[in-house]
């Protein structure tokens, strides 16, 4: 266990925010974990569980407790004829899980290959890329329930994963620490190119069968070409999400925007690509300040210099009013807001 005082956070938000907080702990291990929240933390002050801090943007100085879990393994811990269980850390980068998964021939994870951010913060919004959901391989989780000390197992119908959402975001935000995920592979390969550039990329490499290190390479080639490196310019990844709105207003701003992007879901809704709204708007490349939308990539806010975070997030709503005013709905936020 690592206690450090009034420490900065710049290195642990993606955004690259200049901000601090009174503790920052690190935890090794479930057992740390449990013995910090029993005996360690001050429950009359506030307390967060971060990981690489890629899907936050933190506003103002944090007076309180900042727990990171550090835990580290991955292992198999079942298998039948079909599929394999595997138990991550939280503390482990999810990347090196997809590609641990990919070394050993289990399939499902690798459309999700180099998304930032932890194994224990996967869970939380349900990452997704690719057409792939972390729900899809998702079996279960542990997690130290902050108030009592007690390890918890979480299955996947208690998750109540949605569009970038699940329980952890809702009814059990911030009571949890995440400790380990199982996530259940597919011992036979099955592929899911027909998302986004996939197909178009596979194209272009030179390969004799498809298989999933195949298409972990591709996800990896158009991710690196079309996303901006927080390391070399701040940002979460997307700001907002995909808007979903009745058939009604899909039919309403197709009408007046037939080049329109979205997707029909269960339940006569429609998902519209915010990126496109707001390219249509005329604002990608737009700035203020030290604050912008990505050139390339419209759904991503940038840190083009030393922005604080109040500045980011006033960028934001700026964004968020003109799609209101030009479409007549909310782009609501996907980034947490602390
Ligand atoms: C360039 C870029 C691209 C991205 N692309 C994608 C993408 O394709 N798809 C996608 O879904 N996301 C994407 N993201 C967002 C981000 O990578 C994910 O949300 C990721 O899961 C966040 O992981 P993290 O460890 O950085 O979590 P943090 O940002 O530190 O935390 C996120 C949330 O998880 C909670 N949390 C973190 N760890 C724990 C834990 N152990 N226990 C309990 N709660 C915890 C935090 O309290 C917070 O609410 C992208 C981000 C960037 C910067």
């Amino acid at each position: 266990m690592d206690i450090q005082k009034n420490s900065s956070l710049k290195n642990y938000n993606t955004f690259g925010v200049h901000v601090a907080c009174s503790t920052l702990v690190n935890l090794n291990s479930t057992e740390e974990a449990q013995a910090f929240v029993n005996i360690g933390l001050d429950k009359n002050k506030a307390h967060l569980v971060i990981g690489e801090g890629s899907n936050l943007l933190f506003t103002k100085y944090f007076d309180g407790t900042i727990i990171r879990m550090q835990n580290k393994g991955i292992e198999l811990i079942d298998q039948n004829n079909k599929y394999v269980w595997i138990k991550a850390s939280a503390g482990e980068k999810w990347d090196d899980f997809v590609k641990w998964s990919v070394e050993n021939k289990y399939a499902g994870a690798e459309n999700l290959s180099l998304i930032p951010g932890t194994v224990g913060a996967a869970p939380i919004q349900n990452i997704g890329a690719y057409g792939v959901e972390l729900a899809s391989i998702f079996n279960a989780l542990e997690a130290i329930e902050i108030d009592s000390g007690k390890l918890h197992r979480f299955y996947l119908k208690e998750l109540r994963f949605g569009y970038r959402d699940s329980v952890f975001k809702q009814k059990l935000k911030d009571k949890y620490i995440i400790t380990a995920v199982i996530l259940k592979l597919n011992k036979f390969p099955f592929f899911k190119i027909d998302y986004g550039n996939i197909a178009a990329e596979l194209e272009k490499m030179t390969f004799e069968n498809l298989n999933i290190g195949v298409i972990r390479q591709a996800v990896i080639q158009i991710r690196t070409s079309k996303l901006p490196d927080p390391k070399e310019m701040g940002n979460a990844g997307s700001f907002f999400k995909n808007p979903i709105v009745s058939k009604e207003k899909y039919e309403n701003l197709k009408q007046l925007y037939p080049n329109l992007v979205a997707y029909p879901l269960e339940n006569e809704l429609f998902k519209l690509a915010a990126g496109w709204l707001i390219e249509n708007a005329g604002l990608k490349g737009y700035s203020k300040g030290k604050v912008g939308v990505h050139k390339n990539q419209a759904l991503i806010i940038v840190n083009l210099g030393e922005a604080s975070g109040k500045e980011i997030l006033e960028f934001s709503q700026d964004i968020q009013q003109k799609i209101t005013e030009k479409y007549g709905l909310l782009l609501e936020r996907e980034v947490y807001l602390i």
